[in-house]
């Protein structure tokens, strides 16, 4: 019949592979061989765990890679109710995700710690990375975080 619409519903999925820049891609190629890499500013020596492109402190350009210890303190944290599994948020046992300041480096890495009730977590406790088995390269090759 003229003027009428007819309507269908189709799904449609779209997959993106997106880069996540030089800065990332180096430091999870560091990953994958169980070394955490930050970047040094040139100008005021601050080393960012992950690293990023500039410094936030005297904006200069960034471009050299240190690798940091793999043990430093729990800066500060939050216990997280809620897990996200495929792009759902699913209710889950109270956990710990931390702010870490690993040693040698000047911010706060984000990662979740175990090994620590909820009840009993508190800031300044040193922390040491935990790798999987076998790595990927990917950010989930650094599993959590653990007390030293
Ligand atoms: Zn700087």
């Amino acid at each position: 019949m003229p003027g009428e619409t007819i309507k269908s519903m189709v799904p449609i999925t779209f997959l993106y592979r997106n880069r996540v820049g030089q800065a990332l891609e180096t430091y999870i190629d560091g990953l994958k061989d169980k070394k955490i890499l930050g970047i040094k500013c040139p100008a005021c020596d601050k080393v960012y765990v992950p690293p990023r492109t500039v410094c936030g402190c005297c904006h200069k350009k960034l471009d050299t890679y240190v690798e940091v210890e793999q043990q430093g303190t729990l800066e500060n944290f939050t216990v997280a109710h809620v897990t996200i599994e495929g792009g759902e948020i699913k209710d889950a046992e109270p956990y710990v995700i931390g702010m870490i300041k690993l040693k040698g480096a000047d911010s706060l890495l984000s990662a979740v710690v175990k090994g620590v009730a909820v009840d009993k977590v508190k800031t300044g406790i040193r922390v040491k990375a935990v790798w999987k088995e076998e790595t990927q390269g990917s950010y989930s090759d650094l599993a959590y975080f653990e007390p030293a």
